[in-house]
């Protein structure tokens, strides 16, 4: 038997539980019979999101820790106090987020959660049909944040930002909690672009992310030894207990993914919400939920016209990945004149696609000119 609902959202990670959260929590779904399906149970802390803001986001009481002071520091050792207020940079972590969004929905007659493994959406005519490993369901409006690797067209790039993060806490040595380490290269680039992301979430608890962006994975025990020797030989830590970690992997590409097809709209990385360039995603993922309920609001339809990281950011960004790949211009390099040459809040407007036409000539100029005019000028021709 098909059971029907009038919203099913596939997937309760970060973009199915924000959708699921603005619109019920907005009064804009109070007449929709709302199902929710994960295959898992959603109680780990398996990620931690960061993000820059400036204003309070719907998910502020959440933040887990914020900092004023950023910094970044060159493969050369030279440190740069990054100029990024009025932007704030801000931790929340994943099992707060589905506790959260979880206990908010739990209250609501009309939702509906269950724990199961889908296996297809399809959207014959105007409504959509879900498969899973142990049923059928029916549904005027799907959104699915299942992401699985897409088929790559030739010239397509797919970098992999991969990482694993450490949390310790420290014995003697005491860290300021209102100063993160933005991107910290003093570290080997012999397998790609590679940084530490420095966290203090008070003096003695940090949390520390090896980072790299490339197009293959490492063995476990390279992530490990590199964070052991960074934590040792650069912070100057030596006596710390690990107190958690995680292990992750974004896609950096210039996919064009698929926002819709017919009943059915993609969210979260699935439909193109994480930036191609940086892998930042939380915040684009925001920006489309809002887009999503506005739309539902006006229309009784979730569909919206403009992307909000339209053509325009693919472009840079498919440039950036290009740059990257042709290997010439180091991504260690290519970041520290970025945020050499611009303030950090001007890279963080960029990177939101808020930025105006100086902002960007600006980030544009403090980066070497032909690399980047020779494949904006392919990538151009080549999406056209
Ligand atoms: C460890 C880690 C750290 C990250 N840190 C940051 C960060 O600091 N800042 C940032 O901006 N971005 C970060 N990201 C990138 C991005 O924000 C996250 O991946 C984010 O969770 C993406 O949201 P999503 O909804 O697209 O996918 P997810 O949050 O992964 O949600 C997808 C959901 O679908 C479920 N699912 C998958 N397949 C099925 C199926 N067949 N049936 C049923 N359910 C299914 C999964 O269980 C999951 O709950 C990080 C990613 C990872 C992996």
């Amino acid at each position: 038997m098909t059971k029907k609902y009038d919203i099913i959202i596939c997937g309760a990670g970060l973009a199915g539980l924000s959708l699921a959260y603005s619109a019920l929590s907005s009064g804009v779904w109070t007449n929709q019979r709302v199902l929710i399906i994960d295959k898992s149970t959603k109680d780990t802390n398996d990620r931690t999101w960061s993000f820059w803001e400036k204003s309070p986001g719907i998910f502020e009481s959440l933040v887990h820790h914020k900092w004023n002071q950023l910094v970044f520091f060159t493969n050369d050792q030279q440190r740069i106090d990054l100029q990024h207020l009025p932007y704030k940079y801000k931790t929340i972590k994943g099992l707060d987020f589905y506790k959260y969004v979880r206990s908010f929905l739990q209250k609501l007659t009309q939702v509906e959660w269950i724990e199961e493994s889908v296996e297809s959406v399809e959207s014959p005519g105007d409504h959509c049909l879900v498969k899973t490993d142990k049923g059928r369901y029916e549904c005027k409006f799907a959104f699915d944040s299942r992401y699985k690797k897409p088929d790559l067209k030739y010239g397509d790039q797919y970098f992999l930002q991969h990482f694993k993060g450490v949390t310790i806490r420290t014995g003697n040595r005491k860290f300021n909690p209102d100063q993160a380490f933005l991107m910290d290269f003093r570290t080997s680039q012999k397998n790609g672009t590679t940084f530490f992301y420095t966290l203090p979430m008070s003096e003695n608890e940090v949390f520390i992310e090896y980072t790299l962006f490339s197009k293959e994975l490492l063995t476990e025990d390279i992530y490990d030894h590199e964070l052991k020797t960074y934590i040792t030989n650069v912070l100057g830590v030596s006596d710390y207990d690990l107190i958690d970690s995680e292990f992750g992997v974004i896609p950096m590409t210039d996919f064009k993914f698929k926002r819709r097809s017919g009943n059915v709209m993609n969210i979260g990385t699935a439909g193109g919400d994480t930036r191609g360039s940086t892998g930042y995603t939380f915040t684009n993922v925001q920006k489309t939920i809002t887009k999503i309920v506005q739309a539902f609001e006006r229309t009784g339809t979730p569909f919206f016209k403009n992307e909000h990281l339209g053509s325009i950011e693919k472009l840079y960004d498919s440039t950036l990945l290009n740059v990257l790949a042709e290997g010439n211009y180091e991504g260690h390099q290519l970041f520290t004149d970025l945020f050499k040459g611009t303030k950090a809040k001007t890279v963080f407007s960029f990177l939101d696609g808020e930025s105006s036409i100086i902002e960007e000539l600006k980030v544009m100029k403090s980066l070497r000119t032909w690399p980047f005019l020779k494949w904006f000028t392919k990538v151009v021709f080549r999406y056209l």
